[in-house]
């Protein structure tokens, strides 16, 4: 099974077929490699074993489910789920995250007139604290749910309905900076969706996973994409993207995930009266979270 990226905004040189990565799913979307090993655990969607690459160790579906199966999923399943959880303690932990990637973004430079543009906004926590930074935030999220809930919030938010219409709408919008933050997991061509974001700067974040904490793999919660710190940075500079920061950060893996450390994870958030301890802001090598600020080659600034 296999799928042709489509090229972004326009240009050829920067789209992802030339850059190496027609979507086939018996290469690794993160380097390229054929090198792909199966693993035990199987997927959420179709039950087939997760591949793994032996080059940079990437894991992935063997076989992307079609669109309508995940579209279903998204706009049923996922947002149903997500939008029970959403209280005012959720939005609070998206509020201090949000935060915490942006005072990394500052690292670049100031927020203030930046257009920014968060793909995959979710509930709005970023783009509302990008404005009141003083930048001049928009969001895409795909979740109906989650748009209604901005509007609500008179959050500069809009409605996509696939990954290709997520990849044009950056493209026209060209914005300084795109965040996405906990998007590449579900997306069936993170490579189509970076690219279109090569005429500014991208703030990565993404889910960091171990094939030795089998406990993470209980939960697909929808990924497709199993990311490590050097899969990720395979994908930016295959698409030649040059990272400024790419690290762990958040709780560690170990305390958040492993069973045997649930005392260890309970008493921290007893603590920090947290889920996440408190620590958003805070480098750890084995971090739940991976972060990464690039600029993309095309990038004037
Ligand atoms: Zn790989």
């Amino acid at each position: 099974m296999s799928q042709r990226s489509a090229g972004a905004c326009g240009n050829p040189g920067e789209s992802s077929s030339q850059a190496g990565s027609d979507f086939d799913t018996d290469r690794c979307i993160a380097c390229n490699s054929a090198g792909m090993a199966r693993l035990e655990v199987k997927d959420q969607f179709l039950g087939h074993p997760l591949q793994q690459c032996a080059s940079c160790q990437h894991i992935q579906v063997a076989v992307v489910p079609d669109a309508e199966r995940l579209q279903s999923y998204y706009l049923k399943g996922y947002s149903n789920r997500r939008a029970n959880h959403v209280d005012s303690r959720y939005l609070a932990i998206m509020a201090r995250r949000a935060e915490a990637q942006l005072d990394l973004c500052m690292q670049w430079r100031p927020l203030s007139d930046l257009r920014l543009l968060d793909v995959g906004c979710g509930y709005g926590s970023l783009v509302a604290a990008a404005n009141r930074r003083g930048a001049i935030a928009e969001g895409l999220e795909i979740d109906p749910q989650a748009v209604a809930h901005c509007r609500r919030l008179d959050l500069p938010v809009n409605n996509v309905d696939s990954e290709a219409t997520l990849a044009e709408a950056i493209c026209e919008r060209a914005p300084q900076l795109v965040v996405i933050s906990h998007v590449l997991e579900h997306v069936t061509d993170p490579a189509r969706l970076l690219s279109a974001c090569s005429r500014g700067w991208v703030m990565i974040e993404v889910p960091a996973y171990d094939v030795e904490i089998p406990e993470q793999f209980d939960d697909q919660e929808g990924h497709l994409n199993f990311f490590n710190l050097a899969s990720l940075k395979s994908l930016l500079v295959r698409l030649a993207f040059e990272p400024v920061v790419l690290d762990g950060f958040g709780p560690s893996m170990d305390t958040y995930w492993r069973a045997r450390n649930i005392w260890k994870r309970r008493l921290g958030r007893l603590i920090s009266r947290d889920h996440f301890m408190g620590r958003y802001s805070s480098h750890c090598s084995r971090g739940i979270w991976m972060r990464a600020l690039a600029r993309g080659s095309r990038c004037a600034s």
